[in-house]
């Protein structure tokens, strides 16, 4: 079986392989395991949804943003 949403598949971490096999416990939920099918790497299936939510993510966003501008949040004394 393969995770997908739109044109993103997840991948095994180890093979970049996008064929898993459900944990024969039959876990479900966030919990749930989740096996490549070719190289045997456990994958939960909360990882793989975030997976493919980073690769959906335009990867610009609050990637590189330095956060400074803080320090003068407190009180009366913002100056410019
Ligand atoms: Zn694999």
């Amino acid at each position: 079986m393969q995770f997908r949403i739109g044109k993103i598949s997840a991948k095994c971490s180890s093979c970049d392989s996008t064929q898993f096999k459900p944990d024969p416990e039959d876990y479900s939920g966030p919990l749930a395991r989740f096996y490549c099918a070719v190289c045997g790497t456990a994958m939960q299936y909360a990882d793989l949804i975030a997976q493919i939510g980073q690769q959906a993510a335009p990867p610009s966003k609050e990637a590189r943003v330095p956060r400074r501008k803080r320090a003068h949040s407190k009180g009366g004394t913002v100056r410019r």
